[in-house]
């Protein structure tokens, strides 16, 4: 069975991790502090802070972002639902717009359209790695006096007019969940160029504590922390930065077989007329974290008769990016949400196997069976 995604770990994480654990110190200490600083250096931001996961890094955006109890933020259903999730978090409201179905990002049109006078910011998904248009976001924002925080997830060595992201905003949040391009189990990272917001995170993240236990560690006096504000545990442990420095030297060659992979798709699978391939707008270099095709109306088997054939034939796809406002944990303030094209596309998407290293026969195996059963 040709799976469908797997993290490209070896023996350096493996040591990495070994080493991190004789070392005695296994906990947010030397290992997180240099891996904030390599991912810094990577993406180009000013400031890095790693934390448990994307998902707590959202939420932690959205607490320094002020929002609250009242306000809206603007954010695409076709997400995974952590995304509008942490909006609710803090007791906001997520205003779903609909998405441009030839990238998976948000319309600026739609989101325009739903602006409010309580809409405080634009939660920007670079979905399944493709870069939104940041550019025209931050007009956009700007214009009606909102925030933008990133949901780069996916996103971690895709860039946007020639620069990373993470170098572009102020709220940049990445997850090193094993289903994206770089792992450490779990874990996530935001990127900032804003000191003072990295250093409240930085806060928020370990108890709302003043001093932290690297700092009374090398202190030749005794300090005794305060709290100074509520915060919460979402610390990334040693062991996990350690095992992200070693996927991090590695994500240069990861990107690049991954695009490898994905131009091999796009030659394979140009002709057939009854499909949308993932388009990369000028001036987007997308990490491909995920291969997505759409399935046209023309088509001769539905999307769900496709994935089980595909899977019969000994390769396992994914449904394209599932939509949140159709989950049951959002039903009781969903009911009258109405996005048509974000349903048409997560009803009619298929993801395909892409991982790295992936044997070049799999390649193969992947165009003859999809292009056999959908042609
Ligand atoms: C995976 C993902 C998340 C959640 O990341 P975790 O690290 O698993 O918390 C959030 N948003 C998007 C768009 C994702 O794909």
């Amino acid at each position: 069975m040709i799976p469908i995604a797997k993290p490209f770990v070896n023996e350096a994480e493996a040591q990495a991790a070994y080493d991190t654990i004789l070392s005695g110190w296994i906990t947010q200490g030397p290992r997180v502090a240099e891996f904030e600083e390599k991912f810094a250096a990577y993406t180009g931001a000013a400031y890095a802070v790693a934390l448990s996961n994307c998902t707590t890094a959202l939420h932690l955006c959205m607490i320094v972002s002020g929002i609250g109890p009242g306000d809206e933020v603007i954010c695409p259903s076709l997400s995974y639902i952590a995304s509008s999730n942490s909006i609710l978090y803090v007791g906001a409201t997520p205003v779903f717009a609909e998405i441009d179905p030839s990238n998976y990002n948000l319309d600026i049109k739609d989101v325009e359209r739903r602006i409010t006078p309580k809409t405080r910011a634009i939660l920007l998904v670079h979905q399944i790695g493709m870069p939104a248009d940041i550019d025209a976001f931050t007009q956009l924002a700007k214009k009606h006096n909102l925030l933008i925080i990133e949901d780069a997830a996916c996103a971690i060595g895709s860039e946007y007019k020639g620069k990373r992201i993470g170098s572009h905003g102020d709220l940049v949040c990445f997850s090193f969940h094993p289903r994206k391009v770089i792992s450490t189990g779990d874990g996530g990272m935001i990127t900032t160029s804003n000191k003072e917001l990295a250093e409240r995170l930085k806060l928020l993240r370990q108890h709302g504590m003043s001093v932290n236990a690297a700092a009374r560690h090398q202190s030749s006096k005794i300090i005794f922390e305060e709290h100074v504000e509520i915060g919460y545990n979402y610390r990334l442990t040693d062991i996990q930065a350690a095992v992200g420095i070693q996927q991090l030297a590695k994500l240069d060659q990861i990107v690049k077989e991954r695009r490898e992979i994905a131009y091999q798709y796009h030659e394979a699978f140009s002709k057939i007329d009854c499909i949308e391939l993932p388009y990369e707008p000028e001036g987007c270099f997308s990490n491909y974290q995920s291969y997505s095709v759409l399935l046209k109306e023309n088509c001769k088997v539905s999307r769900n008769d496709l994935m089980q054939q595909m899977m019969d034939a000994g390769v396992s796809t994914r449904r394209g990016v599932m939509t949140s406002h159709r989950e049951p944990a959002y039903a009781h303030f969903c009911q009258n949400v109405s996005l048509p094209v974000t349903e048409r596309v997560s009803d009619n998407s298929i993801i395909l196997p892409l991982y790295v290293p992936m044997l070049q026969e799999d390649v193969q195996k992947v165009i003859e069976v999809f292009t056999r059963l959908v042609s």
